[in-house]
């Protein structure tokens, strides 16, 4: 982290709105559970992007393992919209993402867009246990917002909320060297290799 480019601000509570509005979500935390850029495969192609960009927090209104609504106070809530999430449908072929069940480090309901204007805005995941990315005997929970569904700038956050590292650097469509940011660049999940090139 002390490497890092990415300036930094004093909030640590953003609000995410889909591109029809109906669709808002806040995230307040002083410690995301990650905070970062993912470069594989199913992240590009769920975002139609060259790389995702995301800050997951610990805690939803909605259940990472069910998808029903819970009650109370958390630090990701779906504002508004909650009835127009739908989960996004994977490629029953594909052997790691086709189903979090099968995935051997996260699980859950997955990646959630707005039925009316396709804009994804939230992964619900949870991290098994005793993995590379997810050490203790304890399974975490995770839901995920996206920086370009924000509505402020990302060097408005505090410092926990910038870049961590790149991952899943083994499938990038853009060249990494042109990201002088920093930060790590791991060949898969964050503590595995690192990604040389
Ligand atoms: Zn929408
Ligand atoms: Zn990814």
């Amino acid at each position: 982290m002390t490497n890092s480019k990415y300036p930094f601000g004093t909030k640590s509570e953003a609000t995410a709105i889909c591109r029809c509005g109906q669709v808002e979500i806040t995230l307040a935390t002083e410690t995301p559970v990650l905070a970062g850029f993912c470069h594989c495969e199913d992240c590009r192609r769920a975002h139609a992007a060259p790389i995702y960009h995301y800050v997951y927090g610990s805690s939803a209104n909605i259940c990472a393992k069910t998808g029903q609504f819970r009650k109370g106070s958390f630090e990701l809530m779906i504002m508004r919209g909650f009835d127009q999430l739908i989960d996004a449908k994977r490629d029953p072929k594909e052997a790691m993402f086709s189903s979090f069940n099968k995935n051997p480090v996260v699980g859950g309901i997955g990646r959630l867009f707005c039925k009316d204007c396709g804009v994804m805005m939230l992964n619900a995941f949870f991290m098994r246990a005793n993995t590379g990315i997810n050490p203790t005997s304890k399974v975490i929970e995770m839901y995920g917002l996206f920086t370009g569904t924000f509505t402020e700038k990302m060097s408005s956050f505090i410092e926990s909320w910038q870049p961590q590292f790149h991952i899943w650097c083994s499938q990038a469509t853009l060249p990494l060297s042109i990201f002088d940011d920093g930060i790590d660049k791991w060949a898969t999940w964050p503590g595995g290799k690192k990604w040389i090139g």
